[in-house]
């Protein structure tokens, strides 16, 4: 019997209903509504027959893991995150969970409760890391990438330190990395998101295949002028510090152009001393590039490099560049992303390969070397990480049926591999 999107749209509201105010969703992780979340969850695992083993129960990490054992130990894990950012959408996240849920349970029904392999959900712990400023904990504990002596200090907007909001929630800083234990067995990975941007609403497609997570390379920019009189310093003699970070602002544009699926951003830029009457002396950008190709990430920050030299030699300045922060593409499974790209097709006629500019937690489970793709739906608006986040319900019934194809496909490539 196949999924029933109607089901999971009902479910989905309901969750809203219980995890919401009038801002938004509040499944902030390791809180109290985050909490209720998956207690929620856990009833509706309550509802389901009583003769099929599942297994509940959270890993080291505080990953939430529903196991249905299979004839074969090797395991098809279907999974996304409950948590989520402050006045935060219905289905970022939720989604990805609850449609795991659905298509979980049709599997179990479809071979009454003992499938060919292992069939596994997994609700991963703080995907967002909108409290403690660590996004994919759960995920990257899972994938062996945590860094613990880091995330050891890191404490939320009131003080409260992460170790201890864990501690709450059961979980103990120090044995997180036992939670690479759950990769034992695990065939692939398979997680439904919503885009999160305007891409395929503006080419007027439902779903798409998803070719992996960009990599990111993000840095501090600070120009170096001379702060002077605006009314005593002749346009000549002037070290504008902003000058130069202006005509870069202008040039990471051209550089991001020159490549298909490529962004880059200027997202601050401030100026000292800031002030009306005076040239400015220093000032500070920040740049975020982001592409899928490692190739291309590499380019685009040397050109941004050799720009702003030119442009800081230009303005009689100089130009210093520090790393805030960078990550690596990570391409999804070849395969997978053709199974992937003709469950979209099966479902709704037409489909689309794209990469995901924002981190999923696929990507850590990726990057552990397990098989992943992710199926991306259409955001209206592009508009996430707010109560206005919205999908059309027709184009959830495609999602859902689609991913749902997906897992049968993936099933059968199993076997075969
Ligand atoms: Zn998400």
């Amino acid at each position: 019997m196949p999924s029933n999107p109607d089901r999971v749209i009902a479910n989905l509201r309901e969750l809203a209903a219980l995890t919401s105010d009038p801002n938004g969703a509040q499944r902030l992780a390791f809180t109290p509504t985050w909490q209720k979340a998956r207690d929620w969850l856990a009833t509706k695992l309550n509802s389901l027959p009583t003769e099929w083993t599942i297994e509940h129960r959270r890993d080291a990490a505080g990953n939430n893991w529903v196991t249905l054992p299979g004839a074969s130990p090797k395991s098809l894990v279907l999974g996304s995150h409950l948590d989520s950012v402050p006045n935060g959408g219905w289905l970022d996240g939720a989604l990805g969970v609850v449609t795991a849920l659905e298509v979980f349970t049709a599997i179990a029904r479809d071979y009454n409760g003992r499938p060919p392999f292992t069939i596994r959900i997994v609700d991963w712990a703080d995907e967002e890391g909108a409290r403690f400023g660590r996004s994919l904990f759960g995920s990257s504990a899972f994938a062996g990438t945590q860094t613990i002596s880091q995330d050891r200090g890191r404490t939320d907007a009131s003080g409260i330190r992460l170790e201890d909001a864990l501690a709450q929630c059961g979980v103990s800083i120090d044995s997180i990395a036992d939670a690479q234990r759950e990769r034992a067995n695990a065939a692939a990975y398979l997680e439904l998101h919503i885009e999160q941007g305007p891409v395929l609403e503006t080419m007027g497609l439902p779903l798409a295949a998803v070719l992996g997570t960009k990599g990111v390379e993000r840095h501090a920019i600070t120009f170096h002028g001379q702060e002077a009189h605006s009314g005593s310093t002749p346009m000549r003699s002037r070290r504008d510090a902003l000058a130069a970070a202006a005509k870069l602002a202008l040039e990471i544009r051209t550089i991001a152009t020159r490549h298909p699926d490529a962004v880059c951003t200027i997202g601050s830029l401030k100026t000292f001393p800031g002030i009306v009457t005076a040239v400015v002396g220093r000032s500070e950008a920040t740049l975020d590039q982001r592409d899928l190709d490692a190739n291309v990430l590499a380019t685009m920050y040397r050109e941004a490099q050799e720009k702003s030299t030119q442009f800081a030699q230009e303005e009689h300045c100089t130009v210093d560049w520090s790393r805030i922060w960078n990550i690596a593409p990570e391409p999804f499974h070849p395969a997978l992303i053709d199974l992937c790209e003709q469950a979209i097709r099966d479902t709704a006629a037409t489909s689309h390969r794209m990469p995901s500019g924002p981190l999923h937690d696929a990507a850590e489970v990726s990057r552990s070397g397990i098989p992943t793709v992710m199926l991306f739906v259409q955001s209206l608006k592009g508009i996430s990480h707010n109560k206005i986040e919205d999908t059309r319900e027709d184009h959830l019934h495609l999602a859902i049926t689609a991913f749902d194809n997906l897992a049968s496909r993936t099933i059968d490539w199993i076997r075969a591999s």
